[in-house]
């Protein structure tokens, strides 16, 4: 493997070998206050236990008790993956240790490690759904089985735990599970794959820890075999599992989108590392189609409830919109290869985009409840999940506490508590900031160039980034504030009392900095329309408004009314007061008709001025009780 950057001790899910920009880790930066500081604080004091409490309460960590005392397949609970959460806890818990060193957290991982170790075979397997008498055998079904997927979030929580803590039972244990992998589906071994793909990311980075280049074969492997129809036939047609077109070959993300993203994230894995340009190449364009065609406002991904996939071209109704948090897991985690591979700022602005507005928008404000759909459009009040039960439905119409599957919760733990790795890049030249945050960011470059900035902001909620050089520099070097696409008009950079406008990509500065040096950018966050392509046949003649990177959205909560027949008057800009957005809102009263489709234009029968409705940020709708709510709204 090319050996560029160091890749095997630093802190971070994602650390290429090589690549345009290098990303600082837990380290290296450290998210001190503002927006991502309450999340992540949310997330160690309440998510990463409700989610453990959980699995603990349904009976899924008691799995692994069950396979030591062989209880199993008798006292089997939950779905046949889930195996794979306990995982991504475990990631989460990894992440949240290595950036705080909380010994009672740390407890808690090895008490999870002691249940987890007596279960593995000695061949390196480890699954509670298969394999023991009076269970599937291994293997026997590579479509729905998820064994690979579990390994993979098992290697991926290894890798977490060897880069923030070093080389230590679990990471054994990860790393046998990988080479009962590498043995099983190497060249000479069975030629399949899994039916939803993630042990290719987690191999590709298993080989980028442990600098074994077999964990990168294997990788690529399994990547390779996709497209060729070596999966059985299935309800929702070989696309589901991106069995259709070989990875190359595709021309855009479809199919089941979780499966299409993590594909999407392993094939530049293993691109990367083996330097191959046509297949980043071919993920880049499928992304950018991707992007351009089959994405929410929000960043979300997937139109279809059925098999919970992306839709056509354009084909992206609100009221219908799947969107799963997952989905946006998986949207940044390749925003962020693309990003590093290709060092383009605008794969950091759909990371932003679905990390504000997707991942986000997923725990209540408690932190006790969970989306797992993400729609654009509640038309009627959900019904609050009771506390004390599990949701039967993913499509649940309030948070819910968790879920019969429950892949999202947990993926928004280990996502926020590994956010710091998103924050900045750096590279020959310099350090870029990437995500805007409050944070302390430290760092040397290659020729031992020290930086070290603080980053102080109130994004997203306020446009004002303010960076102070903290160490004197031995040459000149060029910091790089991303300037995020939706600012097209009135960003500034303020150094040294001159300002300069500065457009998307990235505002510069080059010089050897001085101790003290400070750096500001000005971001125009204010509320603004949005409207969308009109082959979006779902929202033509409506509009959305954004503030800043957040998308907001109309509440009946706000507006006392059903919010679907609320119409909006565009000819007056959004109004900004008391730190509230507002918008002129119009209600109507439905005409009731025996059949809803009149001769004459639909008209409705009263139309009333609702006055200024203050609008709430998508992420933070449903926190109040049960409402009907709307990102798009139709003109008046
Ligand atoms: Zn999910």
């Amino acid at each position: 493997m090319p050996t560029g950057h160091d890749a095997q001790v630093r802190a971070l899910p994602v650390s290429p070998s090589t690549g345009a920009l290098r990303p600082l880790d837990l380290h290296e930066v450290r998210v001190t206050g503002g927006f991502w500081s309450d999340f992540q604080q949310l997330n160690a004091t309440v998510m990463i236990r409700h989610a453990e409490d959980w699995m603990e309460r349904v009976g899924w960590i008691g799995n692994f008790d069950a396979a030591v005392e062989g209880r199993l397949p008798a006292d089997r609970q939950g779905r046949e993956f889930a195996d794979s959460d306990v995982y991504k806890l475990m990631e989460a818990m990894a992440w949240e240790i290595g950036r705080t060193g909380d010994a009672e957290l740390e407890a808690r991982f090895q008490a999870l490690v002691d249940r987890i170790e007596p279960v593995q075979e000695e061949d390196g397997y480890l699954n509670t759904h298969f394999g023991r008498p009076g269970q599937q055998p291994r293997y026997s079904d590579m479509e729905w089985g998820h064994e690979l997927y579990c390994f993979g979030h098992l290697i991926q929580a290894g890798v977490a735990r060897g880069r923030t803590h070093g080389r230590d039972r679990f990471v054994e244990i990860a790393i046998r599970a990988a080479d009962h992998v590498c043995e099983t589906f190497g060249p000479d071994g069975l030629d399949t794959i899994c039916g939803h793909p993630e042990i290719e990311p987690a191999l590709a980075e298993l080989a980028r820890y442990t600098g074994e280049r077999k964990y990168l074969d294997q990788a690529r492997l399994f990547v390779e075999r996709r497209g060729h129809g070596r999966l059985g036939e299935i309800w929702f047609g070989p696309e589901y599992f991106q069995e259709d077109v070989p990875v190359r070959e595709a021309e855009v993300l479809r199919g089941h989108a979780v499966r299409a993203l993590y594909l999407a994230a392993g094939a530049i894995d293993v691109a990367v590392e083996t330097g191959d340009e046509e297949l980043i190449g071919a993920v880049t364009r499928q992304m950018s189609r991707t992007v351009a065609r089959r994405t929410y406002l929000t960043g979300g991904m997937g139109a279809h409830h059925e098999g919970e996939a992306f839709g056509d071209d354009f084909e992206l109704p609100s009221d219908r919109a799947y969107s799963e948090t997952c989905a946006g897991v998986g949207a940044a985690m390749v925003g962020e290869r693309l990003l590093l591979a290709t060092g383009d700022p605008v794969h950091a602005d759909l990371v932003e985009r679905v990390l504000l507005n997707v991942v986000a928008t997923s725990p209540s404000e408690d932190g006790h409840g969970f989306f797992y759909t993400n729609t654009l459009h509640q038309r009627e009040p959900g019904t609050t999940a009771a506390t004390d039960e599990v949701a039967a439905r993913a499509a649940s119409s309030l948070r819910a506490p968790w879920f019969a599957v429950s892949c999202c919760p947990t993926n928004v733990a280990r996502t926020v508590a590994s956010f710091g790795t998103y924050v900045a890049t750096a590279d020959d030249d310099g350090v870029q900031l990437q995500q805007l945050a409050t944070a302390e960011v430290r760092t040397t470059l290659p020729d031992g160039c020290p930086v070290a900035l603080d980053v102080e902001t109130d994004y997203p909620h306020d446009g004002r980034v303010r960076v102070t050089v903290r160490e004197d520099a031995t040459r000149p070097w060029t910091l790089r504030v991303r300037v995020p696409g939706w600012a097209t008009a009135g960003a500034v950079l303020r150094v040294d009392g001159e300002e300069t406008t500065v457009l998307p990509g990235y505002a510069e500065v080059r010089r050897a900095f001085r101790a003290g040096d400070v750096v500001e950018l000005d971001l125009p966050v204010r509320a603004r329309w949005t409207w969308a392509d009109p082959r979006v046949d779902a929202v033509r003649g409506q509009v959305a408004v954004e503030r800043g990177p957040l998308v907001m959205a109309l509440e009946s909560t706000d507006l006392g009314e059903d919010v679907n027949l609320a119409a909006v008057d565009v000819e007056a800009a959004p109004v900004e007061r008391d730190g509230q957005v507002l918008v002129r809102v119009r209600t109507a009263a439905p005409t009731e008709r025996d059949w809803p489709f009149p001769a004459e234009p639909a008209h409705p029968d009263t139309v009333a001025d609702a006055g200024l409705v203050p609008l709430v940020p998508y992420h933070r709708w449903g926190n109040r009780g049960p409402s009907t709510m709307r990102v798009w709204i139709p003109q008046a």
